[in-house]
């Protein structure tokens, strides 16, 4: 019941909303470790140590570890004391109790202060032994074999009174698809900073293997990362991920509704405004509309758009889901189009989109000669990333961040349909 081989229970207690178990182990007869005679007892030391949650309760362990001392009278060693891998020396947490606590944070949305109430011991004291568990996890030989898609990210770790460079995190992320297709996009590695230089630094950090096997290079269409694939992963194909284009099209798309809501009413969106009730509608895919959703666009482009310009910047953004929906040699045909007709568009933000797709196309049509490389893997991560950020309220030191978004986003978890 005690679950442990080679310990069982003496007595168990029940206090106040916690159990104290008393254990031993089974070890009756021991040898010297330095002559190997055999030893005899010598009293016995409580060592406690918080176990993890049973029936609702918290658990304190008191194990009577035992004191051994040798017969022998000119033997060197004297005495000394059993152990057992439950409770390490000196820890204050047993082992499993350290695994329950690393696992939780891994699946569950948790934070160390929600774990360390119900063990019951000092955040510090929690913090530090699931550091130990989680780095040994994470530089575990063969983690990082058999990525043949990777891909590159960044996002922003901390608030603004910090200057660009020290707030951005560069990403690595696995996107390589199973034998079925499916895609269990996976936190490869996180390094502060956001340039070329971070991500050849990481890349040369890696053993031949790994560069060997990489076949695809995702990547958004920032030059210090082209660079730094060029040249630390000569034998890949770089290929501008989706998820990333696409997001320059929202993009594009909101900065239109941005100055045409100022142009028309001269101030920024409002509750009431018709432009500022579809920005959300604006970024979705025509194909998932409602019939009640078109309507209401329909309706407030023609209150909020005289000129057309958000209607036309929206068909172009439309076009650019399309490439994307259609994959192969079919979307490969609208992203060409995409590429010969957007810098000529009337709208500026378009033209400027169409000429950023025009200096990246090589990268853009890799996507379709591919059969898809990524999508939607790296926002899965982002959004894990976030919400771990979010529940521990921000954090301060970078290692400690890595450590606990490495542990949330290592691809075990399920994802939503992609
Ligand atoms: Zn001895």
């Amino acid at each position: 019941m005690f679950n442990s081989d080679g310990m069982h229970v003496l007595d168990v207690q029940s206090g106040h909303r916690k159990l104290v178990i008393t254990v031993e182990t089974e070890a009756a007869v021991t040898g010297c470790p330095s002559c190997g005679d055999v030893a005899t007892g010598h009293g016995r030391r409580r060592v406690r140590a918080a176990d993890a949650p049973c029936f609702g309760v918290a658990v304190l362990l008191i194990w009577l570890k035992r004191v051994w001392r040798c017969v022998e009278t000119d033997c060197p060693q004297l005495t000394w004391s059993e152990t057992h891998e439950l409770v390490g020396t000196r820890a204050v947490l047993t082992s499993r109790a350290v695994v329950w606590a690393v696992d939780a944070l891994a699946h569950d949305d948790t934070t160390v202060s929600a774990l360390a109430r119900h063990l019951r011991v000092d955040w510090h004291t929690l913090w530090r032994a699931i550091k130990a568990d989680a780095t040994d996890r994470i530089s575990r030989p063969g983690r990082l074999t058999g990525v043949r898609t990777l891909g590159v990210d960044e996002h922003i770790w901390r608030p603004g009174q910090f200057r660009a460079n020290e707030r951005a995190v560069t990403s690595m992320v696995d996107l390589t698809r199973d034998a079925d297709g499916r895609l269990h996009a996976r936190l490869l590695d996180v390094r502060p900073g956001r340039s070329g230089t971070v991500y050849a630094g990481w890349l040369g950090e890696q053993t031949k293997d790994f560069i060997d096997a990489v076949e695809h290079a995702a990547l958004d269409p920032f030059r210090g990362y082209a660079n730094a694939i060029r040249d630390e992963l000569p034998d890949a194909v770089a290929v501008l991920d989706a998820f990333h284009v696409v997001r320059l099209g929202t993009q594009a798309l909101d900065e239109v509704r941005r100055r045409v809501q100022q142009d028309t009413l001269g101030h920024r969106g409002m509750k009431h405004d018709p432009l500022y009730k579809i920005r959300g509608l604006l970024r979705h895919g025509v194909e998932n509309l409602t019939e009640r959703q078109i309507t209401k666009l329909n309706t407030c482009l023609e209150a909020g758009d005289p000129d057309w310009a958000v209607t036309v910047a929206w068909q172009c953004y439309q076009q650019l889901r399309q490439a994307y929906a259609t994959k192969g040699k079919a979307g490969r045909e609208i992203a060409e189009k995409i590429i010969a007709s957007f810098p000529s568009c009337p709208i500026p933000e378009v033209a400027r989109l169409g000429r950023t797709l025009r200096q990246w196309r090589q990268q853009v049509l890799a996507y379709f000669d591919t059969s898809g490389v990524s999508n939607g893997g790296t926002e899965a991560i982002n959004l894990l990333i976030e919400k771990t950020r979010r529940l521990a309220h921000g954090f301060r030191n970078f290692n400690n961040y890595r450590l606990r978004i490495l542990l949330v986003a290592d691809g075990s978890r399920d994802y939503r349909r992609q």
